[in-house]
């Protein structure tokens, strides 16, 4: 069977939710048996978005090869439980690079390059070699931004020469669009539909299938006008209505009839979906026998996506505990030591969230304190790892001042330092310590309970670590390394003794947890969190501190 290619654009407006629309369509097909990916375009300019803050971006996924990504990968390996890579992210910064690459190296020699065909023939290239690879028998290829922006043009115009090169029939186009409703005149209204319809039909590039996001349902007189003005069957328009859980979206589109559209239109061989474990983690989300919250202590908390893998993999992890989340978002800019007791005295777990540059790090030293003081469950991410180890030496180990170099580097006592080959690093793209490395967890550890093995793999992103100068005393002062990469003899787990569940990971746990396969710290650490919340009084103060 020849690969099957299917190209989803957007319209009307940014933000309809394409990543879910297409991690949930990936989902259905993957549970009839297809192997599918999914990949992103991203029109702009930046060659990944690595070098991008997280107010602009939201989170920057990191895959196991090391590319640091658009977040909605993250939604693609949660719901398919399928590994990304580089090239499941493509932006147009990294296919001028390539393209400008070629031609200072003479690869077009003779020729004026153009976007038609030299940008198109890239970006083309970039979607063939997933599918050529032989390991899918779909490839879902998203289209970021929305069409009739300029910067989406050479994006849709390679999809429509694609449409060609593999075959009419080996192609389907998707759109996404939005249907709103107007109060004032008490309808859902079809026009912006049908607008976006003939902007990407102008493009060359007509839709198959409609998926129209609505906030009330599409009753059949609206599906009709759509279909009818927009050139598709009655069937292919498909409603997408608000969920309240974004793992419901694949049991709707299933509902709606999507991935039997699909799968009619491309004449794929496959069996009924099997969505029996999906749909049983739906239920425990949706109906959890007791709700617990964790603190997320972050500088980025107003923007909630810029920590969305973590707010999954701790749903995750709850739905294993049979336990809901109910996240309290901590500004760590506001956390001081006076109001510590106030903002996080009634959670049953502390996250201290990863990060870049000084601000807010006090505040997240007075949670990492809070938490060893009061017993309280503490999942401390890279630099949240940091900052436990940075507050454990100050506190405990006797080293007054110690700090990141990251933060201060004039302190008498880096407990957190660059790795040696970052020191002399200038540029800033795709320069960190990336991707997945081997750990080796000792015997007895939290961790190793947690995983139950001794050898784990996990993804990185970050340039300082614990200083192996100063580790031998923070250890003879009670620290637990319980996590080291056998390689470069770096310490990537750090733990407390006398401490319920206090750990630290300098590796990013969040990038590998799916639905499938719910990441083991975040399942030991909701468990533990639910444990403090059963022995806990009400009040954390009344507990030991060590
Ligand atoms: N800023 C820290 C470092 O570069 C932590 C990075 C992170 O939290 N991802 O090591």
């Amino acid at each position: 069977m020849s690969t099957k290619y299917i190209f989803v654009t957007g319209g009307v407006t940014s933000s309809l939710g394409k990543g879910i629309i297409c991690a949930s369509l990936g989902r259905l097909l993957v549970a009839r048996g297809l192997r599918v990916t999914i990949q992103k375009l991203d029109p702009y300019i930046n060659v990944d978005p690595g070098t991008m803050n997280p107010y602009e971006h939201g989170e920057v996924y990191v895959t196991d090869d090391g590319a640091e990504t658009d977040l909605d990968l993250g939604h693609y390996e949660r719901f398919l439980d399928v590994k990304t890579s580089q090239d499941n992210n493509v932006t147009t910064g990294r296919v001028y690079y390539d393209v400008i690459t070629k031609e200072r190296k003479g690869e077009y020699l003779g020729k004026t390059v153009q976007v038609i065909p030299h940008i198109t023939d890239e970006i083309k290239s970039h979607v063939l070699r997933l599918g050529q690879s032989d390991n899918y028998d779909v490839v879902i290829t998203e289209v970021g931004g929305t069409v009739g922006d300029i910067e989406s043009l050479p994006y849709i115009e390679a999809m429509r020469q694609l449409r060609y090169d593999v075959g009419r029939k080996n192609t389907l186009s998707i759109h996404l669009t939005l249907v709103p409703y107007l109060a004032a005149a008490g309808e859902l209204k079809t026009k912006p539909t049908q607008h976006s319809v003939r902007t990407l039909s102008e493009s060359g590039l007509s839709p198959d299938i409609l998926v129209c996001r609505s906030e009330y349902d599409l009753d059949n007189s609206i599906r009709s006008k759509i279909a009818q003005f927009c050139n598709v069957e009655n069937e292919d328009v498909i409603a997408s209505l608000d969920a309240e859980s974004i793992y419901e979206v694949p049991l709707l589109m299933r509902e709606e009839g999507l991935d039997r559209r699909v799968i009619e239109k491309l004449g794929l061989p496959t069996k009924n979906p099997d969505l029996t474990k999906w749909t049983e983690f739906v239920e425990r989300i949706k109906h959890p026998e007791t709700r617990i919250q964790i603190a997320l202590v972050g500088k980025y908390v107003e923007h909630h996506d810029a920590y969305k893998s973590i707010v999954e993999a701790l749903i995750h992890g709850g739905a294993m505990n049979n336990a809901g989340i109910d996240i309290h978002w901590v500004q760590s800019d506001d956390l001081t030591e006076e109001n510590v007791e106030k903002e996080l005295g009634d959670v049953s777990g502390i996250l201290v969230a990863p990060g870049f540059g000084g601000r807010g790090i006090e505040g997240k030293l007075s949670a990492v304190k809070y938490a060893r003081e009061k017993q309280i469950p503490m999942l401390g991410i890279c630099l949240g790892m940091q900052c436990a180890v940075i507050e454990f030496a100050r506190n405990i180990a006797g080293m007054a001042g110690a700090n990141s170099t990251e933060f201060d580097e004039t302190t008498a006592y880096p407990v957190i330092d660059f790795m040696p080959d970052q020191r002399d690093i200038q540029e800033k793209g795709g320069t960190m310590r990336l991707g997945k490395y081997d750990c080796k967890l000792t015997e007895g550890s939290k961790a190793m309970m947690a995983y139950d093995k001794e050898m784990i793999e996990e993804r990185h992103r970050h340039r300082f670590e614990l200083n192996n100068e100063l580790r031998e005393k923070l250890i003879e002062a009670g620290l637990i390394v319980s996590g080291v990469n056998p390689e470069r003899n770096l310490v990537e787990i750090i733990e407390l003794e006398n401490h319920p569940w206090y750990v630290g990971v300098q590796f990013h746990p969040e990038l590998r947890s799916t639905v499938y396969d719910p990441h083991p710290l975040f399942v030991s650490f909701v468990k533990a969190a639910l444990e403090n919340s059963a022995v806990s009084t009400g009040s954390h103060t009344e507990k030991a501190s060590i």
